[in-house]
């Protein structure tokens, strides 16, 4: 079964002034695009052409296409879940609960994770993972790696993810990836990530 490109949850224009519309225009509709035309061409025929997006990255990420194309479509798709136009504010529940004992407190997670997403040298991701024990940890990865590759340095299922490639905010931020994180958190769907921890 061929991957299909989702659709995004909100109009282009829905995170403005935060992520712009052009910027989410491209991403999407190219970016992520290719990604998906490219992991279909390099599962397509094989054995592992009826494997969910989550195996090919767990099982098949030595597959230097699989890992980058599957690995894009993967990161992509959870990127726009967990993003949303009334976005921003803090988590509450049990997710707020996970946050602040592993950080103490949201103000530091966010540092944590703002500070992983600025180091993250060149082209990543930065994330925010649920362990086998329940308890969340903050990550990154370089190019389109994500936590549920074996050895990607991360471990956990993730479930809030920002890109940090260029391509996700030079349009509007050119160098300054670090307003791009600040930006980040006024556009993040606490009860989307709230959702994918619980799951
Ligand atoms: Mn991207």
């Amino acid at each position: 079964m061929a991957f299909k490109l989702p659709n995004l949850p909100y109009a282009h224009d829905a995170l403005e002034p935060h992520i712009d519309a052009k910027t989410m225009g491209i991403h999407h509709g190219k970016h992520h695009a290719a990604y998906v035309s490219k992991v279909n061409a390099a599962i397509g025929g094989t054995t592992m052409g009826d494997k969910s997006i989550e195996d090919l990255c767990k099982e098949h990420s030595d597959n230097a296409a699989v890992r980058n194309n599957g690995g894009g479509h993967y990161n992509h798709t959870l990127f726009w879940s967990i993003m949303a136009s009334n976005g921003g504010g803090v988590p509450s529940g049990a997710l707020a609960d996970a946050i602040n004992a592993a950080f103490g407190s949201f103000d530091e997670f966010k540092t944590v994770f703002s500070n992983a997403a600025a180091a993250r040298f060149g082209s990543g991701w930065a994330w925010l993972c649920k362990k086998t024990d329940g308890s969340v940890e903050v990550c990154s990865t370089a190019n389109q790696d994500n936590p549920l590759m074996p050895d990607a340095g991360c471990d956990g299922v993730p479930i809030l993810g920002l890109d940090v490639w260029e391509h996700a905010y030079y349009l509007n931020y050119q160098n300054r990836r670090p307003d791009y994180i600040q930006a980040f958190f006024n556009v993040i769907n606490w009860n989307a990530v709230a959702k994918n921890f619980e799951g």
